[in-house]
């Protein structure tokens, strides 16, 4: 399930270009174009879901599956053991640009907290 319109739709499909770090039939991870750390990949899932103001109870085992290939991707980056942080903007407020959703892998600097 795609949406026509969406880049992430398109870079799961590899209708345009990335820089990818992994992929199976759910998932896609690839590199931020802009990145904010050494560090910074993005996870999608490749079904179109806005953001997480859109998950259903079937997107449980989905989301799942990002979050545990997050942290097998974030030891195979060498980010692990120093820490790093997973994040997923949702709407205006969160800060949230492209409208489908994704989780921010950060890492290879330390990292502020609290957020802007
Ligand atoms: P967010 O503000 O949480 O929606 O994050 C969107 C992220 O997508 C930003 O960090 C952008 O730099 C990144 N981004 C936008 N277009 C692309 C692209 N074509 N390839 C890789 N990353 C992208
Ligand atoms: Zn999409």
């Amino acid at each position: 399930m795609t949406k026509s319109d969406c880049i992430f739709c398109k870079i799961g499909a590899k209708e345009i270009p990335s820089s990818i770090i992994y992929e199976d039939e759910q998932v896609m991870a690839f590199k931020d174009i802009n990145p904010s750390a050494p560090v910074h990949i993005l996870i999608i899932p490749k079904k179109h879901i806005a953001s997480f103001n859109d998950v259903t109870e079937d997107d449980e085992k989905l989301l799942g599956h990002i979050q545990f290939i997050a942290s097998r991707l974030a030891a195979d980056m060498g980010v692990a053991e120093q820490g790093y942080r997973l994040v997923s903007n949702c709407g205006k407020w969160g800060g949230q640009d492209v409208l489908h959703l994704h989780y921010h892998l950060l890492g290879g600097r330390e990292l502020n907290w609290p957020p802007g």
